[in-house]
């Protein structure tokens, strides 16, 4: 019986093959598919309302380049339109303007920029040149020196009195400011901050990072003997030319053209028994870098051992990166009560009797996760400047020890806001940070999220889970002469 049930279902199924689906459900209908669409009976006036527009899937047809299918009812099919939606509708540039007006993002600007001069060229110069003269003393040297720039009529009317205002040494960060107005149209120059002055670049598009960065310049300065190079200290022994900050945020801010990518600055390196990892990301025109430092920490250090773990021997700094103010806080304390809970070595219960007549099971199998304190535990933020610390003792993996394969490491991380790269001396976070500006309120300025949490949820998804207190809760500025940070 079940024989003869598959074979008629084989018989049954050979008999199908070859045809429609129509067919096969013995639904065999003479007239073409795109016609049955349209047949409509005559006397169901229901069933026409309720499948005008409908395909055969079910969907309602709706046409892509006009909008002609609406709520109001149903339109006659206009042919013209049809043969308008099938022209091309991307312009026919060659692929070099297309990559141009990708790059640069200006051209559609300056052409309707250009159109709009014209047509107001007459409106300007109606207006009486003492009128002008009057508007432009409302305003700061910069910007008066931006409006007098920006048309050949404005020019006459404003006169170049601001551009010889901005000439005086008083008026440097004006001059600065007027500068940075004109960063946009000018991707293969630089502005160099001693000169006040855009110096072409010698490798536009492929500069790099290298750690002797003076033999190396970004652009040949006149300069370059009189004048102190715009930099920051990453480490001991590694800084960051300003000139890079500049490129970063350039390139992400205006084009490919004006810079280079911020990934292309992070570095890996060791130093003295430290490993330094730097990252870079540009968010809201501001350079964020994260420098994580680590070094491998013994327990039971000596005061004297955890002095030379923590600072190299010249100037008395710590080895990781730290900003001006590392002194007045409690970053060092922090880091050495971090050193404090390392835990100790498995001492065996052999060892234990050779010392003592007693054992302690705890000793011999102490645990390997280190348990920081409440103190050192959470993340810290300084109150002058956008640098937010997080102190953690891990256990690393140390390849070069066959015989102690994992050890614990102190690892400080560090996340700054660089700042806007518009004036090495004007950057308000720049400044702060280099603890030429006394003024800056980091708690008032550090907004929804911190630093650490804006960095760590773009490049890894997820932010630290640590809270955040000052590093210096009782704003204490005792600075070089105070006896904590040694
Ligand atoms: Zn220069
Ligand atoms: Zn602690
Ligand atoms: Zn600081």
């Amino acid at each position: 019986m079940a024989a003869d049930t598959s074979s008629r279902s084989w018989l049954s199924r050979l008999r199908h093959i070859g045809k429609r689906p129509e067919e096969r459900r013995g639904r065999v209908q003479d007239t073409p598919r795109r016609l049955q669409r349209r047949h409509v009976p005559e006397n169901s006036q229901e069933v026409v309302d309720r499948q005008a527009g409908i395909n055969e899937l079910g969907e309602y047809e709706h046409s892509i380049f006009s909008d002609a299918t609406t709520l109001v009812g149903e339109r006659p099919r206009d042919h013209t339109e049809m043969l308008h939606g099938l022209a091309h509708h991307d312009s026919f540039d060659s692929i070099v303007d297309v990559a141009r007006g990708q790059a640069g993002e200006h051209d559609d600007v300056q052409r309707v920029a250009h159109q709009r001069s014209e047509k107001h060229e007459r409106m300007i110069a109606s207006l009486p040149s003492s009128i002008w003269q009057i508007i432009a003393s409302y305003l700061d040297y910069a910007s008066a020196a931006s409006l007098a720039i920006s048309s050949k009529t404005l020019l006459e009317k404003v006169t170049s009195e601001p551009l010889q205002h901005l000439h005086q040494p008083l008026n440097r960060p004006q001059l600065i400011r007027f500068l940075n107005l004109l960063d946009a149209d000018l991707p293969w120059h630089l502005l160099c901050f001693p000169c006040a002055k855009y110096h072409f670049r010698n490798n536009p598009g492929r500069e790099k990072l290298h750690t002797d960065f003076v033999n190396h310049p970004v652009f040949t300065c006149p300069k370059v003997y009189s004048s102190t190079l715009p930099r920051i200290r990453l480490t001991h022994n590694r800084e960051l030319p300003y000139a890079f900050i500049q490129l970063a945020i350039r390139y992400t801010l205006h084009s490919p053209l004006h810079g280079i990518p911020p990934e292309t600055l992070c570095r890996r390196w060791t130093d003295s028994g430290w490993q330094h990892q730097t990252r870079y990301m540009v968010h809201e025109g501001h350079l964020l870098v994260r420098i994580r430092s680590q070094i491998f920490a013994p327990p039971n250090l000596t005061e004297t051992g955890e002095r030379h773990l923590l600072y190299e021997r010249q100037n008395y700094t710590p080895f990781f990166s730290v900003c001006a103010h590392w002194r007045d806080g409690e970053l060092m304390r922090l880091c050495k009560c971090a050193l404090s809970h390392v835990p100790p070595p498995p001492q065996s219960y052999l060892r234990q009797l050779r010392a003592a007549p007693s054992v302690n099971r705890s000793l011999a199998h102490p645990g390997m996760l280190a348990r920081q304190c409440d103190d050192c535990r959470p993340a810290r933020r300084c109150p002058e400047c956008p640098s937010e610390y997080l102190i953690e003792v891990n256990l690393v993996e140390d390849r070069n020890d066959a015989r102690m394969r994992f050890k614990h490491a102190l690892v400080v991380t560090r996340w700054c806001d660089l700042g806007d790269g518009k004036s090495p001396s004007a950057s308000p976070e720049f400044c702060a940070i280099k603890g030429e500006k006394a003024d800056y309120d980091s708690f008032s300025n550090v907004g929804r999220r911190a630093v650490a949490g804006v960095f760590e949820s773009k490049m890894s998804g997820a932010i630290p889970g640590q809270r955040m207190i000052s590093l210096n809760p009782k704003n204490v500025k005792s600075g070089e002469q105070g006896h904590g940070w040694y």
